[in-house]
């Protein structure tokens, strides 16, 4: 597993256009002091503050062979674009689970959830500044078909992935297994010829 600290183009809203003007609990208007190491929307009435945090967000990849399973998104952002199966983490949820519904919602697809492929930080999401789990996942039953806030649903070869691709960290870490898997090929090509190699020898 591996984690990139800035994998992705930062090109999100700036900070101040997520901030409240107004207290979301008693209504009185903000102002922004500094508290706790940056200047933060304060309520001077009832002294909430406005922490503003990534979201977290799941991904899963699911091969058939060579290929990896992609959706094509319904809504904006990036309406139109490919993206893997992939949705925010609910309050009171697994990321896991999370990654289960995801795939059955746009999909229709039971999957199993595996080991993290990679966290990533996205700045590249319009809405909010996402970190992403990826998770390996394996298909269990269900039979394909696009769903939720999918139009489509196909399988792409590793090597020919589509160009519109939604999110930066999405081909990051396709190119990146699909490199793991070449490099794999390769060292377990070369272990059978030196096993000739030392046969023959
Ligand atoms: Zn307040």
């Amino acid at each position: 597993m591996r984690t990139d600290a800035v994998s992705a183009k930062k090109e999100h809203p700036k900070l101040t256009e997520h901030e409240y003007r107004f207290c979301p609990r008693c209504g009185t208007a903000l102002v922004r002091q500094f508290r706790h190491g940056r200047v933060r929307p304060v309520c001077p009435a009832c002294g909430y503050i406005q922490y503003l945090n990534p979201a977290p967000a799941v991904a899963v990849v699911l091969l058939q062979g060579n290929d990896v399973l992609l959706v094509r998104r319904r809504y904006s952002p990036r309406k139109g674009y490919w993206s893997l199966p992939a949705g925010f983490v609910e309050w009171d949820e697994d990321i896991r689970t999370a990654a289960v519904r995801e795939v059955k919602e746009e999909t229709n697809c039971d999957v199993e959830v595996g080991e993290v492929l990679g966290a990533f930080s996205a700045f590249d999401d319009p809405r909010t500044h996402v970190v992403l789990i990826v998770f390996a996942g394996k298909l269990k039953a269900g039979s394909l078909r696009a769903g939720d806030d999918a139009t489509e649903a196909r399988f792409f070869p590793l090597d020919a992935l589509p160009e519109d691709m939604a999110f930066a960290v999405h081909r990051q870490v396709l190119e990146e297994v699909r490199d793991r898997r070449k490099n794999a090929a390769a060292e377990q090509q070369s272990e059978v010829f030196c096993e000739t190699e030392s046969t023959n020898g």
